[in-house]
């Protein structure tokens, strides 16, 4: 078994486990793949990392030299992108509930675009681009109306969202008098994003009609031109092989096509399509290794075979039943010969990485790969229990280097103080 041109059992001898490692060549294509889709289809476009679902220095330099723009969610996120000499015209900051000094920052940085999406936010903004005697370029982010979810989409979903202003309510149309009336605020365009792990491009192409509607009602009313329509991301990734997602570049194609039709129908020039892929540009990229250890058997029980990291490292399984799979590393290939619960070493009873997954007879010390675990899996890592988070490896054309050291025992105390 390699990954990205390199032996994953020589990975995790020489790196330790548990240890995450990215293919980078796949991270690669996936950035190419969305981007050809936008040059086939003649429109102008960006492919903006949504970097949540894996943040570090080594990420974004990866994504730079891609041409790609990326998502922050945070003053960490944005601080970890600008170290990486990521060039701040090319993030766009959204968030909920930023703060005044995550919103200064961004301010100071010259971040692209502050994707905006309350009234306290505008007010917020206001107040600091007049204390800095500053400008900011902005998006507002709206709620069409639609949420999706792997295979279901619901047309009226969502509009309790705590993301964004609603538009059907007007808030959306009130956000967008009180932006228009601010000299300091450049209206750059119109955000939304609809779920996460969508398989089904209806959601894709209702949320981008809405967002047309909305543009045509902008323009009639208050003659504004949207100039860039960002319809997030969410696209679904292969996890398991119940998982059966489009090529993601047809979800591209999907939308852009909805948006021409709708811009044709309704005579708008057409406007830039920004997509913020997550998961689909680093999900599949990413493999955790994890070394064997106990094993529980109980007669007419599933038996348990407990590996070296667990919900520390990957929290989804436990959050919110996120399934993957595994192979054993040094015979990835090999019949299942039974079906094991496969846990982490964490002293929670739910700290279960994949349920009653067919797997070869185990042993103790044999490498494990968990598939597809490069989004939202050492984002979202904990010290739970100290212990400390795992090393993560970029390998790429048959040579890998270190990219996040493994945490230490001394590492785990550098915060703490004696009282
Ligand atoms: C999380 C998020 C994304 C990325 O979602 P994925 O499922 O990882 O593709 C994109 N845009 C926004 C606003 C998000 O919150």
């Amino acid at each position: 078994m390699q990954i990205g041109g390199v032996d994953a059992l020589e990975l995790a001898a020489r790196y330790q486990t548990p240890l995450q490692v990215y293919d980078v060549g796949r991270i690669r294509q996936a950035i190419r793949a969305f981007k050809r889709v936008f040059e086939e289809e003649g429109v102008s476009y960006e492919v903006s990392y949504a970097s949540k679902a894996f943040s570090c220095l080594a990420i974004y330099q990866v994504i730079n030299e891609e041409g790609g723009h990326t998502d922050v969610v945070s003053g960490g996120e944005l601080w970890t992108a600008l170290k990486a000499g990521f060039p701040m015209s090319k993030v766009s900051f959204h968030g909920n509930n930023k703060s005044r000094s995550e919103l200064e920052l961004a301010v100071e940085h010259g971040v692209g675009v502050i994707i905006v999406d309350n009234f306290h936010e505008i007010d917020l903004l206001s107040q600091i681009l007049e204390e800095k005697d500053a400008e900011a370029k902005v998006m507002l982010r709206v709620t069409p109306g639609i949420s999706a979810h792997t295979n279901e989409y619901i047309q009226t979903g969502q509009v309790d969202s705590k993301f964004g202003f609603d538009m059907a309510s007007g808030q959306a149309d009130r956000a967008l008098e009180l932006v228009l009336a601010n000299p300091r605020l450049q209206m750059a365009g119109v955000h939304a994003h609809i779920g996460s792990q969508i398989f089904d491009v209806r959601g894709f192409v209702g949320c981008a009609e809405k967002l047309c509607q909305l543009a045509e009602d902008w323009r009639d009313k208050y003659g504004y031109e949207t100039e860039i329509l960002n319809v997030g991301g969410g696209f679904g990734i292969h996890y398991t092989d119940q998982d059966h997602p489009l090529p993601a570049e047809e979800f591209v194609r999907a939308i852009v096509k909805a948006v021409k039709r709708q811009c044709q129908e309704k005579g708008l020039e057409l406007p830039e399509i920004w997509i913020e892929p997550g998961r689909s540009i680093v999900g599949q990229a990413g493999w955790s290794l994890y070394t064997v250890g106990s094993r529980k058997d109980l007669p007419g029980y599933p038996s348990y075979v407990a590996l070296d990291g667990g919900m520390g490292d990957n929290i989804r399984p436990a959050l919110y039943q996120a399934e993957y799979s595994a192979v054993v590393a040094d015979r990835p290939q090999a019949e299942a010969e039974e079906v094991v619960n496969l846990v982490g070493k964490y002293c929670e009873s739910g700290d279960v990485l994949i349920k009653s997954c067919p797997l070869p007879k185990t042993e103790p010390g044999d490498v494990v790969a968990l598939l597809s675990t490069g989004a939202y899996g050492y984002s979202m890592a904990s010290n739970y229990n100290r212990n400390p988070r795992p090393a993560v490896v970029f390998a790429e054309n048959g040579q890998a280097k270190l990219v996040i050291k493994r945490e230490s025992y001394d590492d785990l105390l550098v915060l703490d103080l004696k009282y």
